[in-house]
């Protein structure tokens, strides 16, 4: 008897080009929406499913996989995976992928962007013009600081932090970093320095997280961190928000222990309208939107599924995050 076609689910609305190497080896369903799949719809779809293309706002873990007997892969559609248990996965035998470097390029563009807006007061300076509160042109009004020349200081010099490092090379900027290991080819063909992470801390003009988040790195930057940061130094998060301690931060930035800080990510996502980083005008925040383009997002999508393709075929997925149960 001929075996149905596997079931493959994915949790958001693809552009077609991404989608369309699925539909021939397999059934296809997809969440035909912009918002997030509920719980409860994705347990429900997963009873049957076979190969799971994700996002990061979808949790899977333990008691998701209780629900899904027949899964075999789960291809998520970001770099970082601090979404999935992993080692759960690895004991139901299924093969966990994710999309390394497609997004390298765009998501050190959004950190250059947030190092500059906040050290240019953008987001301040929008929201005045915006209220019809233009501050007249004057000498001391609405003074930044210079990005050109000052001194980054990189947590997490990988793939993104090292297309951050080739960026400030055109604002001459000195670069340090801060990796478990060293990161030799950064160094030699980049120029950046491998230090402590305390003297990265009180030396850096521009403090860049770009670790993934785990056990390890969760809440790495809080209290005693920022306070062995310059003054006048800003704090710029484009990983993950558990990363950094948003409760110390509040109360550093409030306090100005530190000048600004700039955030991609936030802990929690969304951030609620009152939260009070907010109220703050040395606070910027963007949605989560280091990888947004338009190129990129197709990328993403593209990889994750010629992963599930490939799976699907016998093949070797592209970039499996648990290689040891293939
Ligand atoms: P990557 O190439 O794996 O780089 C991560 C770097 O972090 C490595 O150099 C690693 O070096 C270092 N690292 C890991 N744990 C560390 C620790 N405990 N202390 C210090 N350094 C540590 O990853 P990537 O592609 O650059 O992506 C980095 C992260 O960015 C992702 O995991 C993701 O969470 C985040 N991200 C965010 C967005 C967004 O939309 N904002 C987009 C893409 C990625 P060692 O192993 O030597 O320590």
């Amino acid at each position: 008897m001929a075996q149905d076609p596997p079931k493959i689910y994915v949790t958001r609305q693809l552009p077609e080009a991404a989608l369309a190497p699925l539909r021939t080896c397999g059934t296809l369903s997809v969440w035909e929406s912009e918002q997030a799949v509920s719980r409860e719809t994705l347990l429900s779809e997963l009873r049957d499913t076979v190969a799971l293309l994700s996002m990061v706002t979808e949790r899977i873990d333990d008691d998701l996989l209780d629900h899904a007997p027949q899964l075999r892969i789960v291809a998520n559609m970001a770099v970082g995976y601090d979404n999935v248990d992993v080692p759960a996965l690895t004991r139901h035998n299924i093969v966990l992928t994710n999309t390394p470097g497609v997004l390298t390029e765009t998501t050190a563009d959004l950190t250059f962007a947030l190092m500059l807006g906040i050290a240019r007061r953008i987001g301040e300076g929008e929201r005045r013009v915006r209220a019809g509160q233009w501050p007249v042109w004057s000498p001391f009004v609405f003074l930044g600081t210079d990005i050109h020349h000052a001194t980054l200081g990189i947590i997490g010099l990988g793939r993104i932090g090292a297309a951050v490092a080739r960026r400030a090379q055109g604002f001459d900027m000195r670069v340090l970093y801060h990796n478990r290991g060293r990161n030799k080819e950064a160094e030699e063909q980049l120029g950046c320095t491998w230090v402590e992470m305390d003297t990265l801390l009180s030396e850096s003009d521009f403090v860049v997280v770009l670790v993934p988040l785990g056990p390890e790195t969760r809440q790495l930057i809080s209290t005693p961190q920022l306070k062995k940061m310059k003054q006048t130094a800003f704090l710029v998060n484009a990983a993950r928000g558990p990363i950094v301690d948003a409760q110390a931060l509040y109360a550093a930035l409030r306090d100005k222990v530190i000048a600004g800080a700039a955030l991609d990510v936030t802990d929690p996502e969304p951030l609620p309208a009152d939260d009070l980083l907010l109220t703050l005008d040395n606070c910027l925040v963007v949605p989560h939107v280091g990888s947004a383009s338009i190129a990129t997002r197709t990328r993403m999508a593209t990889l994750a599924a010629e992963n599930i393709a490939a799976f699907l075929s016998g093949r070797r997925p592209p970039t499996p995050v648990n290689p040891e149960v293939l």
